[in-house]
């Protein structure tokens, strides 16, 4: 298919990436994935926001408007004829000899940008899946979705190697996020999450959560909790563009509530898929 290299559209096989571009080499840049629905960008607006948002607190000049790249975006899923599935796009500080330091002002931050089928995790989302908890060692911004991903890589793997969907992470105990979501309990019938900061991705689902939760007047409250709240919790799931509201119902072994997905969680599904359904004119 098609793919889009700053504001041209071309053959994948076109495009070739420098060895010194400082995405590849440093990690130096910033990211984006957007669910496509019914041919439709989901929450395009939000996730733009928060690609800007990104890309200006690691001092990265974009030289586009949001209006253009969203119609970039769309012509792009277009002509590739997408109807589920993502946008992965990335932006990184361009092509320089390799040097800590910003390059020169002259240098231009590349945008890349490829579209990819990938159906909804329904089985998962009915039955729910397991995770493993592992000590966060990330940086002190992950509210930054930064390229450098090498940490949640390595607890990605390692959930896999254990034959778990998602890794938890605790930072000293306190449940942070997880490698690719965010994490909610339900104890004593309120909805906890970690509180938006420096530790998290405020993630564009899990927005969409708090609003969705706002207006059908359900309780969920920014709060620390910590890794016993999460093994003794009534329920827990995950958010992610990826995966929606997924529940989880087993970590590192142990089974959480009866072992199915909860009512909190199926009642914020349900709520999810009619707010997809609305935004998307399925
Ligand atoms: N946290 C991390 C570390 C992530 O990688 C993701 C996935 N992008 C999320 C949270 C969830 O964010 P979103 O709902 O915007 O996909």
């Amino acid at each position: 298919g098609k793919v889009i290299v700053n504001d041209q559209m071309m053959e994948r096989s076109q495009h070739r990436i420098d060895m010194e571009d400082r995405g590849y080499q440093f990690g130096d840049g910033v990211y984006e994935v957007i669910r496509v629905y019914n041919g439709d960008l989901f929450g395009v607006e939000e996730h733009i926001d928060r690609f800007f948002e990104s890309a200006g607190k690691i001092k990265l000049k974009i030289l586009f408007t949001k209006e253009s790249l969203k119609e970039n975006l769309n012509a792009l899923i277009k002509e590739n004829e997408l109807q589920l599935g993502i946008v992965y796009m990335q932006l990184t500080r361009g092509v320089s000899p390799r040097a800590h330091v910003f390059p020169d002002e002259h240098t231009t931050p590349v945008l890349t940008a490829y579209t990819k089928e990938m159906p909804i995790p329904k089985l998962q989302m009915a039955n729910g899946v397991s995770a493993i908890v592992t000590p966060d060692i990330r940086w002190l911004r992950c509210d930054i979705k930064s390229l450098n991903l090498l940490p949640n890589i390595l607890a990605k793997e390692e959930a896999k190697e254990q034959g778990c969907y998602e890794a938890i992470f605790h930072r000293d105990g306190i449940v942070t996020e997880g490698a690719s979501s965010n994490i909610f309990i339900v104890a004593k019938g309120n909805m906890i999450t970690h509180p938006e900061s420096h530790f998290i991705l405020n993630g564009i689902t899990r927005q969409m959560i708090f609003k969705l939760c706002k207006e059908n007047k359900l309780s969920l409250v920014e709060k620390p909790f910590n890794v016993d709240d999460l093994m003794n919790a009534d329920e827990v799931f995950l958010s992610s563009t990826v995966s929606e509201v997924m529940p989880i119902v087993k970590i590192d072994n142990k089974t959480i509530g009866n072992g199915q997905p909860g009512p909190h969680t199926k009642q914020l599904q349900a709520l999810f898929q009619k707010y997809i359904q609305k935004q998307a004119r399925i």
